[in-house]
């Protein structure tokens, strides 16, 4: 595919921008800062950009923000999403059911709430979103095995230092480095507790299953549509993915520590049925069935009390890694990068980029904080630490809690953040 001119266009910015990470937010923000005619290098540590990811789904608040920045990008994000497959569940996000008797107090399988949502639920694959965006980026743009590992910088200028020994100087820097940021420890000080992501207190086993099988064990509607199984201290989620081909299983389970180095591990199905004994045999079977499953542990970060230092800033889970019990931290990165693109598109000079970064802060901070504390809520809600096990608590509390985020509107904020960027030059 060649690339579409809107992207292709030359620079005509007075500064230069460095992005530091190729994943979605990454992507997302050089795409959004090329069709602003911004300068902008991409530096990615890794030899090419990411095979490595699961699943990720995005809510309604997402997929405007993809739009805003670039219809391209939603466009991308379309050819590649699965929505449950029955039309009538089309703008379900999540059946929730008793996926545990509670001691006999509740029926397994019985369904506590729907929860719908404009496009319901929509999951992508994170390399294949990741292809999409990738074709819409010039050549030259981004740089490969350029592992940053710290930065100086003067008020004018950032001088980058990569693990190969070089450097590279910018007007500015954006760290997009993930959940493990360096730019973050090195903007918030590594002393700093809020310069690392720390245990939520929960995990998951990730792993899938055939569709013809799924459906077997489940029945169409089951195996097909979105569902959520809720119990004591754990929950399960399935969700169709490769256009209806596989069914997606994310379980999940608590401990209250993380012992291990890694965060991604081989898991064994024994562990994974101790979790869930006492389960109903629906949510066992799923499990069984299970292929090629692994336990991802679930950190989140501690809110920062700012997301820039002079000409640094951090957008995406190197901002606000979050925990994903409510699908959204992707999504989140993604309108980083729409308010972010916009308010440097308003900058005339390297001089003004701080006076971008503290409007965008100052917008973005506290919405994207909210989500990292709702989510982990989310996921004890999930497991009956919140509302216990009562239906018509969870009902009222799951139909309401999403409201703020999907609802949300993004072009206001943009507004509300030029306004400060304005009064401040
Ligand atoms: C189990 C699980 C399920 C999830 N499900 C969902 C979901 O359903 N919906 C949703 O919206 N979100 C979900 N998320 C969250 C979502 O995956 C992240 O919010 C999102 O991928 C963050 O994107 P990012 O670009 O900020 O970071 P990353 O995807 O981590 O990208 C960071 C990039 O930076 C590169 N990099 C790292 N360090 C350096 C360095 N020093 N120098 C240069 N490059 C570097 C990396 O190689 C990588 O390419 C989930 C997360 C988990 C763990």
């Amino acid at each position: 595919m060649t690339v579409p001119p809107e992207f292709s266009r030359p620079s005509t910015s007075p500064f230069t921008i460095a992005v530091i990470g190729g994943g979605i937010a990454g992507l997302s923000l050089t795409l959004g800062l090329l069709q602003h005619q911004i300068s902008v290098t991409l530096y990615e540590a890794a030899s090419k950009f990411g095979e490595v990811g699961a699943g990720v789904s995005f809510g309604p608040n997402a997929s405007r923000a993809m739009k805003l920045i670039s219809p391209r990008i939603f466009e991308g994000f379309e050819n590649r999403a699965t929505r449950n497959q029955w039309e009538d569940k089309s703008q379900v996000w999540f059946d929730f059911r008793y996926g545990e008797s509670c001691g006999g107090k509740r029926t397994i399988g019985e369904k506590i709430a729907t929860l719908e949502c404009e496009g319901g639920q929509a999951s992508v694959h994170r390399a294949h979103f990741l292809d999409e965006m990738v074709q819409l980026l010039p050549d030259g743009v981004a740089k490969f095995g350029k592992r940053c590992v710290g930065y100086e910088q003067d008020g004018r200028h950032v001088v980058l230092k990569f693990s190969d020994g070089s450097t590279a100087e910018h007007s500015a820097a954006i760290g997009c480095d993930g959940i493990k940021s360096k730019m973050r420890t090195e903007l918030l000080g590594g002393d700093n507790p809020a310069s690392k992501a720390v245990y939520s207190g929960k995990y998951a086993y990730r792993g899938l299953i055939p569709m013809e099988k799924a459906e077997k064990l489940l029945g169409e509607e089951l195996a097909k549509n979105s569902q959520m199984y809720l119990g004591n201290h754990g929950h399960v989620l399935t969700f169709s993915i490769e256009k209806g081909r596989t069914m997606n299983v994310v379980a999940f389970s608590s401990s209250e520590q993380w012992e291990k180095e890694d965060w991604v591990v081989p898991m064994k199905k024994e562990d994974m049925f101790r979790d869930f004994e006492g389960w109903g045999d629906s949510v066992k079977e799923i499990l069984s069935l299970t292929e090629k499953p692994d336990i991802w542990a679930l950190f989140n970060q501690p809110h920062a009390s700012t997301y820039y230092k002079g000409n640094v800033c951090l957008i995406g889970d190197a901002a606000h890694a979050t925990t994903p019990h409510q699908g959204a931290g992707a999504g989140m990165a993604i309108e980083d990068s729409y308010i972010l693109c916009n308010l440097l598109a308003e900058v005339k000079s390297a001089k003004g980029i701080e006076a971008a970064f503290r409007a965008y802060d100052a917008v973005r901070r506290p919405r994207s904080q909210k989500l990292v504390t709702t989510s982990r809520e989310a996921g004890q809600l999930y497991e009956f630490e919140l509302e216990g096990s009562d239906p018509e608590a969870i009902r009222v509390n799951l139909l309401q809690r999403m409201d703020w985020l999907w609802k949300h509107d993004l072009t206001a904020d943009l507004a509300e953040a030029k306004e400060i960027l304005n009064k401040s030059v």
